[in-house]
């Protein structure tokens, strides 16, 4: 893979798409949003348009989101250059799959360690804290403004758990600095995107957390919720944000697990760890990935069978 300039690739090519993971999160919807209000802003006339599914309500923190294009389908022609951000391997930018794969090139801006190089060109920094940080280096910073520094903003503060995780360094902050000089309202943003929840999430989180139950001598914590549960409480399937963040706080506890129904007999798992377990590598033994102190994985089938076998991987690095 070549590290061409991102500017040299959007600038040289006639169309630009652009997308991120399934369920996009802060990180993803940040880095697309900038990366799409930047090509807007600076090179009007080139055709760009960006594919994700829609975005929590809570990630609507500037200009953009009603510009997304939900519509996946094979278009007339295809893309030039497909910008794909925040996303580990081919199978995670679904539904816009096969646009990118129609696409003449593919740029990657990632921060995944497990990310699977399937792009030509583009740039991977396992060590940054979120593919805003290595978006915002790849971007002329003069040209960055309100909008697009808020966007950017925004993908530093969710993947860094408010400037928290250890892979928030000095110059995450510095970064993070600049773009307050932009006129971000950080504290607005913080308190709506982050933490905010409605009283039905608050509920929600309150129970899982409640029948929450504790392994390996107290080391790690894992609570699941249901469509049962969710319905109870009238939660999405997206509003469950911040449940494993409450986990991971529990004294004492290296990893805390999070399962999220959202099938029949398909859990989603996240799973976080304090400083000794590298969670990627237990998630990737189950086809997921992600970060050494954040992943997730997707699995069917017997739930119980699942985390009995994830708590065994723990163990052998406690
Ligand atoms: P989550 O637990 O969903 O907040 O994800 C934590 C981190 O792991 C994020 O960086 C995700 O992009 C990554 N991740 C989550 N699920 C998967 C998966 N199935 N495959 C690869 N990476 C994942
Ligand atoms: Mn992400
Ligand atoms: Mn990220």
């Amino acid at each position: 893979m070549t590290n061409n300039s991102l500017i040299k690739a959007v600038e040289s090519a006639a169309s630009v798409g652009i997308t991120g993971h399934i369920h996009p999160d802060g990180d993803c919807v940040g880095s697309c949003m900038a990366l799409y209000r930047y090509i807007r802003k600076v090179y009007p006339e080139k055709p760009v348009k960006v594919f994700l599914e829609q975005p929590a309500d809570n990630l609507s923190v500037a200009e953009g989101l009603n510009e997304i294009e939900s519509d996946f389908t094979k278009p007339a022609e295809a893309y030039e250059l497909f910008v794909v951000l925040d996303c580990s391997s081919e199978d995670r930018f679904e539904p816009s799959g096969e646009l990118v794969s129609l696409a003449k090139n593919v740029y990657v801006v990632d921060h995944h360690m497990t990310n699977t190089h399937f792009a030509s060109e583009g740039v991977i920094s396992p060590d940054a804290s979120s593919t805003c940080e290595v978006l915002y280096d790849l971007l002329e910073e003069d040209k960055i403004d309100r909008d697009i520094a808020t966007w950017l903003y925004l993908g530093i503060v969710h993947d860094t758990g408010v400037f928290r995780f250890p892979a928030c360094t000095e110059h995450t902050m510095n970064i993070a600095g600049h773009l307050l000089t932009k006129g971000v309202n950080a504290q607005q943003l913080i308190d709506d995107s982050f933490y905010r929840k409605s009283y039905a999430q608050n509920r929600l989180i309150g129970d899982a957390v409640a029948r929450s139950e504790l392994l390996l001598d107290g080391k790690m914590i894992y609570t699941i919720v249901t469509k049962a549960d969710m319905d109870r409480f009238g939660v999405g399937t997206k509003e469950t944000e911040g449940l494993i963040d409450q986990l991971r706080l529990t004294r004492g506890i290296e990893v805390a697990l999070f399962a999220r129904q959202d099938a029949e007999d398909t859990y989603k798992i996240s799973m976080r760890a304090i400083s000794k377990v590298n969670v990627a590598s237990i998630c990737a033994s189950f086809g997921g990935g992600g970060h050494m102190f954040a992943a997730g994985c997707t699995v069917k089938g017997d739930l119980s069978d699942a985390i009995t076998q994830i708590s065994a991987m723990v163990m052998l690095q406690l």
